[in-house]
């Protein structure tokens, strides 16, 4: 095994960086070569089955089982002549991943040979067996049967030999059991309540579009090294090992020149990106040793969320091509950042406004404004389960942690921003509102002034924050399916909207004017909201406290996080959405997935520290004692032996006093471990589990990382932090 360990380092540190096939032509030549976007359609499709599936996305209206047979038809043509054999349906499950099951694109001809058949059914809807993805309890194991059903507004594309379609999957009876289902539904839902919104502004707007660019962290280390470490191959995650010497103390990583290696990784991955239409734009280092960035620009959320999961499966196959594997998990490594995936969202309107752009004039400013200021209600309204859908088991080693975004969600605007709504909020009615004849209202509150951004007024320790023309949503952590948060995001602000809008009604039908409804409702969601706006450091302990005091979701334990889905607040939020049976089935999901992840912690690291650490310690120590008693046998009991046995007798001591920690607390562990297993409720399980067996994780930890420091280095058989985090 320590051969294995040098072995991997010696590997680790002679690669020359893999050559890349680079395409000669532009980027712009072959963009989008492998997907069937709307080029490819109109060439493959007949022009009436062309508008009509234009219609079906952009107007979500229903797909005719005619059209989808001449779709079917004319994407079977495209994928054939780029040389695909199979298809399959590529859904997102309630797991980390992606699922597909590939059918060859064969049919009995009846002749005794075979033909290429794809039909519109095919396309349109099949039935995997649902029985081995997570349902919470909404599968009956005697209906084992769900459905895949093709998402139009997301193109098919091509990977390898596979024509993969984007699909929903819902259980026989109708409930959701995947990511994309709740998302779409949310999107339609902020759609329909924004574009009400806006017809006081602009009757002309016919659809309201989220738009998402997410920023993917993530760590490379060389695949010899990865082999030599099984708790990163099993868990993601190191669960030991001493920091290093070295570590970001001297920020020298962040945004520095990339390593060969890794540019000619990024530039296969950017290759293969791009032929499947993702829009990558930016490269960079993180500020970890061997942590990265990238991030595309950003497009309609649906589709970005699909970009996401396509890249995080490229970066790992990639990866493998270039004799690294990427580490997604949210906390690879004690003692340096983690990786988050920030998560830009924004509103715009068909007919191109930014709903989170500020004006130029007072007009666009209250509509700005009144974005602002719904966004804000929304999120102090759900700050819980927002918390929520960003919450897992890898997340909470960031959250909180003194690194990434606090584990209270509060909302940063900037400075420029605050004064506008504190100067709104405390102006009187008659003071704001002086109408300017035909041309519309304007807001005595300094008529909102054309506002310019400092793009330096930023807060890196806020979990949601204003950036100028988007909200940042930077909580998610590096692995999740950014869908949980975004449809968590879209589905407020919509339900928010709608009571916006409810209240906004009433008071016109009262003989209120508009202008004056939209003032006086805007006034009090911001007096009602202001305790979620928070502009100062959300990492000090002032915070915490002042949090509490102001109402906001402090809970840190993420199985109890989760309760917070099923708050009378969630229900209705997810109305339409998810239903209550659907939400409670999530979080059986969520507990479930909680408690595996610690257990399979819990199991790797007590096997290291049984049969790695303990083994290796003990070797030392008798080399030690053998060294002891040859001494003692020259000088036997004198002064001279205590001199030259002390540093030996003490090491001696000290290894025993840890081995014995870790022995004892493994299997103390291992007890409360099997006492949880034995508890019916997932959630109570999950607690027990964050309550009772995690807290091991760094008590045993820490007598690992000390006898790391003492054993001889020849022995220790673990590649440590200094030879896993410095790609050449
Ligand atoms: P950083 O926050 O590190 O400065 P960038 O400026 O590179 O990051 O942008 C991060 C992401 O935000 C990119 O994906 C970018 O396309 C996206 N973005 C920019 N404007 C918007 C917007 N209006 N709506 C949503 N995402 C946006
Ligand atoms: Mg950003």
């Amino acid at each position: 095994m320590t051969k294995l360990r040098f072995d991997a380092v010696a590997k680790a540190s002679s690669r020359k960086p893999v050559e890349v096939d680079a395409p000669k032509e532009k980027t712009s030549e072959y963009f989008g070569s492998k997907v069937f976007n709307r080029k490819a359609m109109a060439k493959y499709l007949s022009e009436e089955t062309f508008k009509a599936l234009c219609k079906v996305i952009d107007k979500g209206e229903k797909m005719d089982r005619k059209i989808a047979e001449h779709v079917a038809a004319g994407m079977r043509m495209w994928a054939l002549e780029k040389g695909v054999t199979h298809y399959t349906h590529w859904f997102h499950p309630l797991t980390d991943g992606t699922a597909e099951k590939h059918d060859a694109f064969v049919e009995h001809d009846g002749q005794g040979g075979m033909i290429e058949e794809f039909s519109g059914k095919i396309l349109a809807q099949q039935e995997p067996d649902a029985s081995s993805f997570p349902s919470g309890g909404l599968r009956n194991t005697f209906e084992a049967r769900g459905y895949s059903a093709w998402d139009p507004s997301s193109p098919a594309f091509i990977v390898g030999d596979t024509l993969c379609i984007p699909t929903i999957f819902i259980s026989y009876t109708g409930e959701a059991l995947d990511y994309k289902t709740p998302l779409l539904k949310s999107i339609a839902a902020v759609n329909k309540a924004a574009t009400d919104v806006c017809h006081y502004f602009h009757p002309d707007v016919s659809k309201v579009y989220s738009f998402l660019g997410w920023e993917q962290e993530y760590f490379l280390v060389d695949e010899a090294l990865f082999a030599a470490r099984p708790d990163l191959a099993l868990t993601g995650r190191t669960l030991m090992s001493h920091e290093s010497a070295k570590n970001q103390q001297l920020e020298d990583h962040y945004f520095g020149s990339i390593p060969l290696r890794v540019l000619l990784f990024m530039e296969e991955l950017e290759f293969e990106a791009y032929k499947l239409g993702i829009p990558i734009k930016t490269r960079h280092n993180e500020v970890a040793p061997n942590q990265f960035e990238l991030a595309p620009i950003y497009e309609e959320c649906n589709l970005a969320v699909d970009h996401n999961l396509l890249i995080m499966s490229l970066m790992r196959k990639v990866a493998r091509h270039h004799n690294f594997r990427v580490l997604l998990h949210e906390k690879p490594f004690k003692g340096i950042n983690g990786s988050g995936k920030h998560n830009n969202w924004s509103l715009g309107t068909d007919t191109g406004i930014n709903l989170l752009s500020p004006g130029k004039n007072t007009e666009e400013n209250l509509l700005f404004i009144t974005f602002v200021v719904n966004i804000l209600a929304a999120v102090h309204k759900n700050n819980g389960m927002l918390k929520a859908s960003i919450s897992s088991a890898t997340n909470a080693h960031r959250l909180g942690a003194n690194e990434a975004p606090p584990a209270i969600i509060s909302v940063f605007l900037g400075t420029e921003v605050s004064n506008i709504l504190d100067k709104f909020e405390n102006s009187s009615l008659e003071d704001a509102i002086v109408a300017i004849g035909k041309k519309g209202v304007s807001l005595g509150v300094g008529q909102i002034p054309e506002i310019i951004f400092d793009n330096t007024d930023r807060n890196r320790t806020s979990p949601f924050a204003f950036t100028g023309n988007r909200f940042e949503f930077r909580a998610a952590g590096s692995s999740a399916n950014c869908a949980s948060a975004m449809t968590a995001l879209n589905a407020s602000v919509a339900e928010q909207l709608r009571v916006f809008k409810v209240e906004v009604d009433a008071l016109i039908q009262n003989g209120k004017s508009k202008q004056e409804a939209l003032y006086q409702v805007l006034k009090k969601h911001i007096k009602e909201s202001r305790v979620i706006r928070f502009n100062g450091n959300g990492y000090s302990e002032e915070w915490k406290a002042e949090a509490a005091k102001r109402g906001l979701d402090c809970e840190t334990s993420v199985p109890v996080i989760y309760d917070s889905y099923t708050s009378t607040q969630s229900i209705k939020t997810y109305e339409g959405i998810l239903n209550e049976v659907e939400l409670h089935a999530r979080n059986e999901v969520k507990w479930e997935t909680y408690t595996k992840k610690i257990q399979i912690e819990s199991r790797v690291l007590g096997d290291l520290s049984l049969n790695h650490i303990i083994p290796v310690a003990i070797q030392y120590q008798s080399v030690l004692l053998k060294n002891i008693s040859r001494l003692k046998e020259i000088y036997l009991d004198s002064e001279k032996f205590q001199e030259l046995a002390k540093e030996q007798l003490r090491l001696v001591e000290k290894i025993s006093y840890h081995v014995n920690s870790i022995n004892a607390k493994a299997h103390q562990m291992k007890d409360t471990r099997k006492t949880a297993n034995a508890i019916e409720s997932e959630r109570e399980k999950a607690i027990v589990y964050h309550d009772e067996v995690a807290p091991f994780f760094d008590s045993i930890r820490y007598h690992i990382d000390k006898l790391e420091l003492i054993v001889d280095n020849e022995m220790w058989t673990l590649p440590k932090y200094r030879e896993l985090l410095f790609i050449r």
